[in-house]
Formats: C-alpha cells, sequence, structure tokens
C-alpha cells in the first residue's frame, strides 16, 4: 500500500527522496478549515495565523487534474484535513469531480451533523467510497461533554437514515464507525460496537474501529504524561510514514507535513497555487525531513519530538488494506500499543 520504510530498504528511498521521485500514496486535501463543533480532543480552535475558509473549487479542481495520473498510486483520498467537511456546500460537487478523474477510496470523516437527507444522497449518488462516522458516545451526555455543540439524536438519526438509503439502493458506499478512546467514553466502546454493528454490513467492507486520542504532535497534550510507560524506542526512531506517503495540501494552498501540522502548516513544504502539488512534495524542505527521518533523526523536528500520533496509528487494529481488515467487523485491540 505505502511505501516499505523498514531498514532494508531506505538506502533506496534515501535516493528517491534526494532525487525528488517521491510520490504520494495518500491524498488529503482541506475542503473547509473550519467546523461546526468544538470536540475536546480537537486543535481547529487553537491559536493559528491561518484564516477558516472554504478551499475554492477552481483551486480544488486544478490540484485534482494534476494529481489525476497519479490516481492508481493514490491508496486513499480524503476530503478533509482539519475541519468538517459536510459543511462545505460543493462537498458532493467535489466527490463527482475525483470520481470522474479516477480516483478511488474518495473519503470523509464527518461528526454527522449536517448530514441530512439531501446531503446524504447527494454523497450517495455522486459516488463516494468512505464514509467515516465520528460519533465517539452511546448517550446524549457523553457526546454533549466530547462532541461540544452537536445534538446526539440527530446525529444518530442522519447516520441510521443514510445507511438505510445505501441498503435500499445498494448503493457501493462503506460506513466506518470510528471510535475515538478517551477517559470520559472508554465504558461506552462495547456498547457502541454492539449498536452500531447491528445496522452495518460487512459485506459492503463496512468496519468499526477504535483508537487512542493522540496528542495532535504536542498541542493538545505532554507526551511524557499521555505515554508513560509506553514510550518505545523503536517508534521514536522510526520514519513516520506521513513524511513519504501523504500529500496533505490545505484550504489555502499551503501543504502540510501530516495531521500534527495541519494546525499551522510550518514547514513551508511549498503551495500549490505556485508550483505542482508534486514538485512541492519533493521540495527542499521535504528532502531535509525525509533525511532525518531515514536516518533515525526524526526526533530533531521539534514536532515529531512532541507527537504521539505513531503511538496512536501502532495501535489501531485497523488498516486501510482491506486483506488486512477481512473477517468481522472491528479489530481494534486499543488495550495496549501494539509494536509495529
Ligand atoms: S511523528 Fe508526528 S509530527 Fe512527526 S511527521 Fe509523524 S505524525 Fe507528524
Amino acid at each position: 500500500m505505502g511505501y516499505d520504510l523498514s531498514k532494508n530498504n531506505r538506502e533506496n528511498l534515501m535516493k528517491l527522496a534526494q532525487q525528488g521521485k517521491i510520490i504520494p500514496t495518500e491524498l488529503a486535501i482541506e475542503t473547509v478549515f473550519g467546523c461546526n463543533a468544538k470536540c475536546t480532543m480537537c486543535f481547529i480552535d487553537d491559536p493559528t495565523t491561518r484564516k477558516k475558509r472554504v478551499m475554492k473549487m477552481d483551486l480544488y479542481e486544478s490540484i485534482v487534474d494534476q494529481m489525476s495520473p497519479y490516481a492508481d498510486q493514490i491508496n486513499k483520498f480524503d476530503l478533509w484535513c482539519l475541519g468538517e467537511p459536510t459543511i462545505d456546500k460543493w462537498l458532493a460537487q467535489r466527490v463527482e469531480y475525483a470520481k470522474k478523474k479516477n480516483f478511488k477510496r474518495t473519503a470523509i470523516a464527518t461528526n454527522g451533523e449536517a448530514l441530512d437527507e439531501n446531503l446524504g444522497k447527494d454523497l450517495l449518488d455522486a459516488g463516494i467510497d468512505t464514509i467515516i462516522a465520528s460519533i465517539d458516545a452511546t448517550d446524549p451526555d457523553t457526546h454533549a461533554k466530547i462532541r461540544v455543540g452537536l445534538h446526539y439524536e440527530k446525529v444518530v438519526r442522519n447516520f441510521e437514515n443514510i445507511i438505510k438509503l445505501r441498503d435500499k439502493n445498494n448503493y457501493k458506499t462503506r460506513f466506518i464507525f470510528r471510535f475515538v478512546l478517551q477517559d470520559s467514553n472508554r465504558h461506552q466502546y462495547e456498547g457502541f460496537k454492539e449498536y452500531w454493528s447491528k445496522l452495518l454490513d460487512p459485506q459492503k467492507n463496512d468496519d468499526i474501529y477504535s483508537y487512542v486520542e493522540h496528542n495532535w504532535g504536542g498541542y493538545k497534550g505532554n507526551k511524557q504524561k499521555m505515554l508513560g510507560n509506553r514510550y518505545d524506542e523503536f517508534i521514536e526512531k522510526k520514519p513516520c510514514h506521513y513524511v513519504f506517503e501523504s500529500l496533505c495540501i490545505l484550504a489555502d494552498g499551503n501543504l502540510a507535513l501530516c495531521p500534527a501540522d495541519f494546525l499551522e502548516g510550518q514547514f513551508e513544504l511549498g503551495n500549490v497555487k505556485e508550483i505542482s502539488p508534486i514538485e512541492a512534495f519533493n521540495s527542499l524542505a521535504y528532502k531535509k525531513l525525509r533525511k532525518l527521518n531515514l536516518e533515525e533523526n526524526k526526533n530533531q523536528i521539534d514536532l515529531c519530538s512532541t507527537c504521539t500520533i505513531l503511538y496512536s496509528n501502532a495501535q489501531r487494529g485497523w488498516t486501510w488494506n482491506d486483506e488486512d481488515n477481512k473477517g468481522s467487523l472491528d479489530r481494534s485491540d486499543a488495550k495496549s500499543y501494539m509494536k509495529l
């Protein structure tokens, strides 16, 4: 699926990186930087010089056009970075455009509040491949504490309705119910699985998984406190897959390195209004970051040294590779961090 980051392949990757020949295997476009909620574990409202905005349609189309020759290599196309994609009036149009250009695995993650029947039908008609549901609770009180500003009953109803519509008309879209484990909701995960698994269909590749909340590179929590004795030298040294695989383009056209960089886009990797996405993905700034990663020195990058995202990733019992996920709904363990 992605790049082989094992020691055996690092020399090879170093050559490719220094020659500027790294092609992303994941594309994430921030269609909206903004949200209709104030979730406790998210950093979208933390201070930043970035302005809240919706990405202009002509910029979006230009990125999709320039990336379409690589559509076969892109295993996953997220139409969000930091923000709620359903508050964008062009969302279904954007999905349709990406599907016309042969992108597979188009996906959104949504809190469900604005996913009413009209938008739901538009997205299914547009051919969206995956809708990730972010609810994180099984009762209104817990939901209100975590997903501040949203309405539990409405969210549940919206997801139930769109799943029914999908089933009734046999759309191919799949649903993934993702649960971010936190102190306030950990006890609800079993009930969450039980409830939603009755509505989901493994034949359509629907799924449920959980992961432990991370600290967004240190913006939301101290690494040492969060990890305690789970701190792991192997994870600290392992090159980060985001640096090689994920082309993340923010709403103003600037690149972000990874989810921890979504708030600020602090690395000056390039802007796709000025250079092509592939040129930006192989900029000098990227080359330096890749070299540090391949030499097992990623913690010389401040953001990486304070980040717990790779621990959260390692704990997920779920991957985007369908072969890995064959079987029953829910493969997540989430009791301990698994070794990579
Ligand atoms: S280790 Fe964390 S901050 Fe560094 S590139 Fe990976 S996800 Fe981003």
